[in-house]
């Protein structure tokens, strides 16, 4: 059963009090989280409110001021961004990122083109395959990805990160203009990762009713900071989290 306390893993990323500022800017203040194996935590929050930044420092673009981020019990707060994703902190980003002039296939291999082994070649060969097929790529493996649709191309950057077999995967706003079969795509294959593979997925989205139902728990930031954290329905239905973002009660919530 999803959302049960005692049916989840034990926590493979743990973030304590990391802030980042820009210039006169806190972007992100004080914010701690824990996400465990297998779980989805979706998160919200008004525009501005510090999500992706805090994306941009659980994935190592940014650096953190202060404050503490553990994968597995190991800081990674200050590495570079290769070696997080290297350790196993996968993301996709808003608009997708991916080589435009490389085929479907050839974008699976990017992350370790310069130094795999001809095993680990042959078995993320086989990876490669079996998760374009996953993702509904298959018939497009050999076109050149810049042929493909924006929401194509956001299938082809989540094959690429699940690939690489990561710990963790961050998305920032997945859903955001694609199309609704692209949207089913990506809400099974997050929903089978986490469930089989024990994948822990971070999901910043707008689209609150969707992501309600991928998600095992809700995290809301508003003003760089955590303003409530717990079951989806629960935070949804939070005074605070009314007043802060979505301005009335969900349709639908009881
Ligand atoms: P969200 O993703 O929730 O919309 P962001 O994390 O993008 O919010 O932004 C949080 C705040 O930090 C905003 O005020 C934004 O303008 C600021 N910010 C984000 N990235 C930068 C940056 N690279 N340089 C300066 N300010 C930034
Ligand atoms: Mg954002």
């Amino acid at each position: 059963m999803r959302r049960r306390a005692e049916s989840r893993g034990a926590p493979v990323l743990t973030v304590e009090n990391v802030s980042k500022r820009f210039g006169g800017v806190q972007a992100v203040r004080d914010v701690s989280l824990d996400l465990h194996g297998g779980e989805v935590l979706g998160v919200i929050g008004p525009n501005g409110s510090g999500k992706t930044t805090t994306i941009n420092l659980l994935s190592g673009a940014h650096r953190p001021g202060k404050g503490s981020i553990r994968l597995l019990g190991r800081e990674i707060a200050r590495r570079p961004a290769h070696a997080v994703a290297g350790l196993g902190v996968g993301r996709t980003f808003q608009n997708p990122r991916v080589f435009s002039s490389l085929t479907v296939l050839q974008n699976m291999y990017v992350p370790v083109a310069h130094r795999a082994s001809a095993t680990v070649r042959k078995q993320m060969a086989e990876r490669a395959i079996e998760w374009i097929d996953l993702v509904g790529l298959g018939d497009l493996t050999h076109r050149v990805a810049n042929e493909l649709s924006g929401g194509q191309q956001k299938l082809v950057e989540f094959a690429r990160v699940m690939v690489q077999q990561p710990i963790v995967v961050l998305m920032d706003e997945p859903f955001a203009g694609v199309h609704p079969l692209v949207k089913d795509v990506l809400y099974a294959q997050i929903r089978r990762s986490a469930e089989d593979l024990g994948t822990a997925f971070l999901v910043v989205s707008h689209e609150v009713p969707d992501l309600v139902a991928l998600s095992d728990r809700f995290l809301c930031m508003a003003q760089g900071e955590v303003l409530v954290e717990g079951e989806p329905e629960d935070v949804c239905a939070h005074p605070s989290v009314i007043e802060a973002y979505l301005g009335a009660p969900l349709k639908g919530a009881a």
